[in-house]
C-alpha cells in the first residue's frame, strides 16, 4: 500500500463518502492474503470493483496478467491514477465507471481466459453485483468478494434456515461456494460496524440440474421469496407468472412438490425442477407450447 487513505483523502480535502460504501482496507497483509487464496495466476485477466485507493489493485497488478480497476469516484480514481503513474504500473487499465455501466463481456472479448473478480463490495451494492454477475456468467470464472459478514451468511445459507434467501439459491445453482476468510473491521477505515467475511465463488460451466429457461427459473425464485411467508401456491398465484390456480396445483403436483410449502424449505434441485415443469406446462402467462419434462 502506498500511503494511509487518511493521509491520500485529508491531503486532498476529501473525506470518505459514506453514500459510496468507501470503508478502506488498511491492511496490506489481508489483501496479500486474499490474492493468495484466490489462486490467481499471472495470466489471469482481473477485474477489479470498486477499485479505491488501490489496496487491492496494486498488489492485484503483481500477480496477474491485466487489472480492469472499476471505480465510481472520479477524486479516488484520480489518485489511484496517480500512484499507478508513480510506481511505472502498466497493466492496470483504470475505467472511471460504474460497474452497473461496464460491460464485462467486452472486457473478455479480448482475452483468452474468463475473467477472475475481486472486490471488497461496498454494503450497498453486493446483491445487485452479485446477481450482474450471475448475468456475466458465461465469462466469468470466478469471484472473490468481501461482504459484511451477515450478508456472506444469507448467501451460502440452506434451506430450513431464516437467511435463506433469494440470492442464495441462485449462487448456489450457478456457483461453488467457499468461505475463504474472516477479517476483522479493525482493518478497515473508517472501520464498519461489523466484520467482513470474504467468499470464493467458482463459476460452473454446466450447472445441474440442467435448466430449461433461465429467466423463468430466477422469475420462480424471485417470485416465491418475494412473499416468503405465504404458502408456494399463494406465492404464486397473482403474480407476474401469470398462472391460474388449477394450472399452478397441477405443476407443483407434478413436480412432485407440496403447493403448501414455504419458499424457505425448498432445495435449489426442487426450484429447479420446478421451473423446469411450468416451462414444461407453458412457461409464463402459458406462452409456450407444452413439452415433456425431461
Ligand atoms: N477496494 C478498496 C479497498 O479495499 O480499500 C475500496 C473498497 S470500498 C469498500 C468500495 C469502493 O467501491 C469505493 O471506492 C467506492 O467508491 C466504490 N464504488 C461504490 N459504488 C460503486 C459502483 N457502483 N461502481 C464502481 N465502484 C463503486
Amino acid at each position: 500500500m502506498h500511503f494511509p487513505p487518511w493521509k491520500l483523502l485529508t491531503a486532498r480535502h476529501l473525506r470518505p463518502r459514506k453514500a459510496l460504501g468507501q470503508n478502506f482496507l488498511i491492511d496490506p497483509s489481508t489483501a496479500e492474503m486474499i490474492i493468495r487464496k484466490s489462486g490467481v495466476s499471472r495470466n489471469a485477466p482481473v477485474v477489479e470493483i470498486g477499485a479505491g485507493l488501490g489496496a487491492l489493485t496494486l498488489p492485484l497488478a503483481d500477480a496477474a496478467k491485466v487489472v480492469y480497476a472499476i471505480e465510481k469516484d472520479g477524486a479516488l480514481a484520480g489518485i489511484l491514477e496517480y500512484e499507478l503513474n508513480r510506481q511505472g504500473i502498466r497493466n492496470v487499465v483504470l475505467k472511471r465507471q460504474d460497474i452497473f455501466e461496464t460491460d464485462l463481456a467486452a472486457i473478455a472479448a479480448g482475452q483468452e481466459r474468463r475473467l477472475r473478480i475481486f472486490g471488497n463490495l461496498p454494503y450497498y451494492i453486493s446483491s445487485q453485483v452479485l446477481i450482474y454477475l450471475i448475468g456475466a456468467r458465461e465469462v466469468v470464472e470466478q469471484a472473490d468478494l468481501m461482504f459484511q459478514k451477515e450478508v456472506a451468511r444469507r448467501l451460502i445459507a440452506g434451506p430450513g434456515t431464516k437467511s435463506y434467501s433469494r440470492l442464495s439459491v441462485m449462487l448456489q445453482y450457478y456457483t461453488e461456494i467457499r468461505r475463504t476468510a474472516t477479517v476483522g473491521a479493525h482493518l478497515f477505515w473508517p472501520s464498519p460496524k461489523v466484520d467482513s467475511e470474504v467468499l470464493q465463488f467458482h463459476f460452473k460451466t454446466a450447472p445441474s440440474p440442467v435448466l430449461r429457461d433461465h429467466a423463468l427459473f430466477a422469475a420462480v425464485v424471485k417470485t416465491a421469496f418475494g412473499r416468503r411467508r405465504k404458502t408456494l401456491l399463494n406465492a404464486m398465484l397473482s403474480t407476474e407468472l401469470g398462472i391460474g390456480r388449477e394450472e399452478l396445483i397441477n405443476i407443483f403436483r407434478a413436480a412432485g412438490i407440496d403447493p403448501r410449502r414455504r419458499a424457505e424449505s425448498l432445495t435449489v434441485e426442487a426450484f429447479v425442477r420446478l421451473a423446469n415443469t411450468i416451462d414444461a406446462y407453458g412457461g409464463k402467462n402459458g406462452s409456450k407450447p407444452p413439452a415433456p419434462v425431461r
